[in-house]
């Protein structure tokens, strides 16, 4: 039985991505300080005092990697949300700790480094197989992250129960001609 968590990484690209609810509208990112407190919580401390010119470009970043995990559930990759990205990676400078044990690190600070570790993030995930189980529920109005965790990665939505149904219920009305 595989977990139904994504590994240690993968929870935070899923905790970044699911820090608004598109349903009722709730952002966790709503004005920098929040975006401040966010990271500092997960870890992603940036040391920096956040600008509103920021947090927009971390909404931006945070959509644009939503659009990646929507490719993933068979949806078309949005191309804008490739250049928002690639616009977003910093430079990543290579050093060995006293263990001898390479690591890529972003070269700058502030927003530009939470986004060379989350895109770090994304590049480990892909190079080691699991990024493609994480997945955006492709319903209209939800587009939830969540790590896909059946064996043979076929899970579509967020929750059978809630997105899972309405895709049932919009199927019967169709076949119903309504
Ligand atoms: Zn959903």
């Amino acid at each position: 039985m595989v977990s139904a968590s994504p590994p240690t990484d993968l929870t935070l690209i899923q905790d970044f991505v699911n820090t608004v609810d598109l349903e009722d509208g709730t952002d966790q990112l709503a004005i920098p300080e929040q975006l401040g407190a966010w990271l500092a919580e997960h870890g992603l401390d940036a040391d920096d005092a956040f600008s509103h010119e920021d947090r927009a470009r971390a909404v931006a970043v945070r959509e644009a990697l939503r659009a990646l995990l929507l490719a993933n559930n068979e949806r078309p990759l949005d191309p804008d949300a490739v250049a928002t990205l690639n616009a977003s990676a910093p430079p990543l400078a290579l050093s060995l700790d006293a263990e001898g044990r390479a690591r890529l690190e972003p070269g700058v600070g502030g927003i530009d480094r939470v986004f060379g570790r989350l895109l770090g993030i994304v590049a480990r995930a892909q190079a080691d197989g699991t990024w493609a189980r994480m997945k955006a529920c492709p319903w209209h109005t939800c587009h939830w992250a969540f790590y896909d965790a059946s064996r043979n990665h076929s899970r579509t939505w967020c929750s059978m129960k809630v997105c899972g149904n309405r895709a049932k219920a919009q199927t019967y009305r169709r076949r119903r001609g309504d």
